[in-house]
């Protein structure tokens, strides 16, 4: 029997599901890279990093994962023009995924998204990117690490012969243009997170949390 995942955004307005969740289906590794702490960062949810700045995260197959409920409240960010697609919960800012274009068939999600991550999917296989972790990279998150890259590619392969690349809850299959609001960072807004990422950040977290005070 095909378990499914239940994933929600903090607030609870945005809730989906993937379908057939297991360690083997899909991929979960921690990334340190700092376009997704810049990316944190943007969002104001510092708190999704570890204490060395890393994301954890889950990737499954676009066709299984769909969201029931506050779909319209997701909309897409890209750090860069070519960047990777990252879509959040606009409601509570939570990230609920990462895509390239549909042609290269895959969905990273954070890993706290999940009501249980470990149950589904198992704990993480690796880390990657660890020269961008702050304070120092953890034992195996530099180099490539060969096991962890060849089960990506077996599944996103997989994913695109079994036709797992659709629906894509993020992109409209008869225009394969993004289904959701998508932003553009200008170059000032992008240089302006890279003080907060690693490896070794110039500006703390404090400064963040006065930005992200309400204006009165
Ligand atoms: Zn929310
Ligand atoms: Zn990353």
């Amino acid at each position: 029997m095909s378990r499914s995942a239940e994933l929600r955004c903090r607030c609870g307005e945005v809730r989906g599901r993937v379908e057939d969740a297991s360690p083997r289906t899909a991929n979960r590794a921690v990334c340190y890279c700092d376009d997704c702490q810049a990316y944190a960062h943007r969002l104001g949810r510092a708190d999704l990093l570890d204490a060395h700045g890393g994301t954890d995260i889950v990737q499954v197959a676009p066709g299984s994962l769909a969201f029931d409920r506050g779909a319209e409240r997701i909309v897409g960010l890209r750090l860069t023009p070519k960047g990777l697609y990252r879509w959040y919960a606009s409601c509570c800012m939570t990230p609920v995924g990462n895509t390239a274009r549909p042609s290269v068939p895959f969905v990273g999600i954070v890993a706290r998204a999940f009501e249980d991550a470990d149950g589904a999917f198992g704990t993480p296989r690796g880390a990657v990117f660890g020269k961008f972790a702050v304070g120092g990279a953890p034992p195996g998150s530099t180099g490539v690490d060969v096991r962890l890259f060849a089960h990506v590619i077996r599944l996103v392969v997989g994913w695109r012969v079994r036709g797992k690349a659709w629906p894509h809850p993020f992109f409209d299959r008869a225009t394969g243009a993004p289904s959701r609001p998508v932003t553009v960072l200008s170059r000032e807004e992008r240089e302006a997170l890279r003080p907060l990422c690693g490896p070794r950040p110039a500006a703390q977290r404090a400064a963040v949390a006065v930005d992200a005070r309400p204006a009165r």
